[in-house]
C-alpha cells in the first residue's frame, strides 16, 4: 500500500468524501497503525481541516458585504 493513496484516502475522509477506489476504511486504519509518517500526515492534514472550518465559520457572520457604509465615520463640519 503506497502511503500517496492513504493520504488520498485520509483527505478524502476529512472532507466527507468516499474513499478513492482499491482502499478501504479497515485498510486505511491499518495503513495508519503501521506507518508513523502518514499518522503525522493525517493529525496535520486533520489540524489544517478544523484551522479551514474555523476560518469559514468567522467569515459568515450576519451583516457581511451588504453594508459597506456602516462604519464611515462621521464627516466632521466644515470650518469655513
Ligand atoms: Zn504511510
Amino acid at each position: 500500500m503506497h502511503c500517496s493513496l492513504i493520504r488520498t484516502a485520509v483527505s478524502a475522509r476529512l472532507d466527507g468524501e468516499e474513499p478513492p477506489p482499491g482502499i478501504t476504511a479497515q485498510q486505511l486504519a491499518a495503513h495508519l497503525d503501521t506507518c508513523a509518517t502518514c499518522r503525522q500526515w493525517e493529525a496535520r492534514a486533520r489540524a489544517l481541516t478544523e484551522y479551514i472550518a474555523r476560518l469559514r465559520d468567522a467569515d459568515t457572520d450576519p451583516g457581511g458585504p451588504d453594508d459597506p457604509g456602516a462604519e464611515a465615520p462621521d464627516q466632521p463640519p466644515r470650518a469655513f
